[in-house]
């Protein structure tokens, strides 16, 4: 059995990652929309990983005996007055992410939860790494602003979809 309070957060959890994966599509359209298929790549890539981040929650929670309840996800309202904006509202985003997962991790000490806190060190350090990458982009971004932009988008369009290297059973 899982802490009440812990499955409650982690089930929010759940729809943070969906909405995250909302949210980086929708910013890969705005990209598509100005003819930049690399930075939309770079984005979807995004938005794939949430998704199994939102997959991974859902099955850790299963494992544990608890049923998941979906919520509706919000429709991402952003609108980008440049090319820059979607990068910083990502990295933005991110942290609200981590926030998020710390929320979970603390709740999780508090209660005595320790296979959660155990299940979170992968997205604890995951975080990490996508806070380093979504601020790579914004000084990659700033490097080549303005006419090193088609170059840039050239080489985003190369980044590639890898799945998670935690696997529940
Ligand atoms: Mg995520």
């Amino acid at each position: 059995m899982l802490n009440k309070n812990v499955s409650k957060l982690l089930n929010e959890q759940v729809n943070k990652e969906m909405f995250s994966a909302y949210l980086y599509l929708d910013m890969a359209h705005y990209y598509i929309n100005k003819g930049m298929e690399g930075f939309a790549n770079w984005f979807k890539v995004q938005a794939k990983e949430e998704m199994d981040h939102a997959m991974l929650f859902i099955q850790y929670l299963q494992n544990n005996g608890f049923e998941v309840e979906l919520e509706a996800i919000a429709k991402p309202s952003k609108t980008y007055g440049n090319h820059r904006v979607p990068l910083e509202e990502a990295l933005k985003h991110e942290e609200f992410v981590t926030a998020s997962i710390n929320a979970i991790y603390e709740e999780a000490m508090k209660t005595h939860e320790f296979k959660t806190q155990e299940f979170l060190h992968w997205f604890i350090k995951e975080q990490v790494e996508e806070e380093k990458n979504a601020t790579d982009l914004i000084l990659a971004y700033d490097l080549h602003n303005p006419n090193g932009l088609f170059a840039l988008d050239g080489k985003l369009r190369t980044r590639e979809y890898k799945a998670p290297s935690l696997e529940l059973d």
